[in-house]
């Protein structure tokens, strides 16, 4: 697969929205309420629209629905990257999402785990509706996070998908030693497959939820204090996925206390 590194987080924002433009030519436009940094960007080849079935669906929380789909003939993609996705029916065709596979390259069904937007109706909310049988179009698998070595994962909410296929694929290749996931959340019910969670990770697994409000239990933000208890050494690979305040914040805190460029951003 021709794969494309580009640089800084400002770019991979720029980058993909071109990307996206140029994919979706004539479809609506993708919103990007969900940044990734720090790791480059690689877009695969531009690909067709290809057909998946939903072998089976299933709520993970109260608002993120499991899919697991065929996996289409030829399609390729390694831990971390994800493709455009659109539903396949009148209506919905050229409605283009970007959803991150959450399943092994390796494995004979593709999985995607997908926050569920009730309020309107998106792309989300149409996906709620759909059960065994139904069709997904796929197109364009991009790279947003890609495995650079060991180090402090952190997600907030859905932004722990591009996580998930990694950390599932190096548990199966026993190399998920000295890999520690900080994974916040509003509250204890959003925290998606917290169980396989624990069993991949151990005590390399730390969650924080912002609005739990329960009485003995203190909500948390991953402030600064925060990251100078939980990281004792800056000079290692930093991975940052969530919604842009999250990813934003994260970021600066993590250079104000001595990460580099190089440990935050990829670079050949
Ligand atoms: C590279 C990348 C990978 C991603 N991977 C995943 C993934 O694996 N899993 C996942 O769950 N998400 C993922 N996302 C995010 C996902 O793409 C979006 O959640 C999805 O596109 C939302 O589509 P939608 O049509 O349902 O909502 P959209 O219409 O696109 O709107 C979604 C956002 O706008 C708000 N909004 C817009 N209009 C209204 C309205 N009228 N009323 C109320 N709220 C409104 C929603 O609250 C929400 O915040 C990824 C994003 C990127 C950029």
């Amino acid at each position: 697969m021709t794969l494309y590194k580009l640089g800084r987080r400002h770019m991979v924002g720029r980058c993909f929205a071109s990307m996206v433009k140029c994919c979706v030519a004539r479809s609506e436009v993708v919103p990007l309420h969900r940044s990734i940094t720090h790791v480059g960007f690689y877009i695969g080849p531009v690909m067709e629209p290809v057909i998946a079935e939903i072998k089976s669906s299933e709520y993970v929380t109260h608002d993120v629905k499991r899919f697991v789909l065929t996996r289409p003939k030829g399609l390729k993609f390694v831990p971390g990257q994800g493709c455009m996705v659109a539903v396949d029916e009148d209506g919905w065709r050229n409605r283009w999402r970007p959803l991150t596979f959450t399943s092994l390259p390796t494995a004979r069904s593709l999985e995607l785990v997908v926050k569920i937007y009730a309020s309107h109706q998106g792309v989300t909310n149409r996906m709620s509706t759909l059960r065994k049988g139904d069709r997904l179009l796929l197109k364009d698998v991009f790279g947003t996070i890609k495995y650079q070595g060991p180090g402090t994962f952190f997600a907030a909410g859905a932004g722990i998908t591009p996580f998930l296929s990694i950390f599932r694929y190096l548990h199966k290749n026993k190399a998920i030693k000295g890999n520690t996931l900080v994974y916040s959340n509003k509250t204890s019910h959003d925290v998606i497959m917290d169980d396989e969670l624990a069993k991949l990770l151990g005590k390399g697994y730390l969650k924080f939820y912002t609005r739990e409000s329960v009485i003995g239990f203190r909500d948390r933000r991953i402030d600064r204090d925060l990251l100078v208890a939980l990281v004792q050494n800056f000079d290692q690979h930093f991975y940052l996925c969530g919604p842009e305040a999250f990813v934003h914040d994260l970021e600066r805190m993590l250079r104000d206390l001595g990460a580099s460029s190089a440990s935050l951003v990829f670079e050949s």
